[in-house]
């Protein structure tokens, strides 16, 4: 068994994390796609940042969602080191979310982990990470920042929304419990630049990290609302077994 035992079978499922020195947390890793000519294809990426404590089914469907309505060649999960709306609540550490995260996407060619969070102190700030896989990716390619209703009802609480919307398109998909934005609103607020909005129909899930951690604290059943690797990680590491805080 690995450290805490948790199975290395379950931690090499989760492919390869250097470790950065003394950090705990796991290094970057090369991009594995092989690049393609931006000019005449230009790439589309989605990201998709958050706390991922733990991730989620609701998280997978909002990136496999905006991937199948808008063409994306792939999304990056990206967990945030330290979110600065959470700072309220005590949140797993960084090195067992990401490797939840490893986790949930393993198996899935769609999804892949992005680091640049963790690569950068101080709170995790969404237009500097966008920023930062601007400058990695170039201007041909097409960034789209994903997420749900809920965090688009509060974008202006955000650090720099409108550079945020300049430095990458945002695709907004459903949640339970926030309607989706009506458009004129957005115009209205963004301008011309409310374009670069996309809003994504389909189903939505009722689910959060907040209800799965607290029935782990509850010891009620989280099979099928996580990937069943995450389960069993949570489990073997005894994590979210006294946290049932929001
Ligand atoms: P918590 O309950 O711990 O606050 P959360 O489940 O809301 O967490 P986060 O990791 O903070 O998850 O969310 C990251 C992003 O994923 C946000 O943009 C959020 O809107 C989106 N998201 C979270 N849950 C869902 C869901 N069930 N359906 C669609 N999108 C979701």
């Amino acid at each position: 068994m690995g450290r805490r035992g948790v199975s290395p079978a379950t931690v090499r499922a989760a492919g390869p994390h250097l470790t950065a020195a003394g950090s705990g947390v796991p290094a970057a890793e090369p991009d594995p796609l092989p690049e393609r000519s931006a000019a005449a294809f230009p790439l589309k990426i989605g990201i998709l940042g958050g706390t991922f404590d733990p991730p989620h089914l609701g998280h997978l469907w909002l990136a496999t969602l905006a991937a199948d309505a808008l063409g994306l060649d792939r999304v990056l999960l990206m967990p945030a080191a330290r979110p600065p709306h959470k700072s309220g609540r005590q949140i797993t550490n960084a090195a067992d979310r990401v490797l939840m995260a490893r986790l949930a996407i393993s198996g899935d060619p769609l999804l892949e982990i992005s680091l640049v969070e963790m690569e950068r102190p101080g709170p995790s700030y969404t237009v500097e990470s966008i920023e930062a896989l601007r400058e990695r990716h170039g201007a041909e390619t097409r960034l789209f920042l994903l997420m749900a209703s809920d965090s688009l009802a509060q974008i202006d609480t955000w650090r720099e929304p409108d550079r945020l919307l300049e430095l990458a398109e945002w695709a907004v998909g459903p949640r339970p419990g926030t309607p989706m934005p009506d458009p004129d609103t957005l115009r209205a607020r963004f301008g011309p630049a409310a374009e670069r909005i996309h809003l994504l129909a389909g189903p939505a899930l009722e689910l959060s990290g907040t209800e799965i951690r607290q029935r782990v604290a509850a010891g009620r059943t989280i099979r099928y609302l996580v990937p069943r690797a995450v389960e069993e990680l949570i489990r073997e590491r005894g994590l979210y077994r006294r946290s049932a805080r929001a």
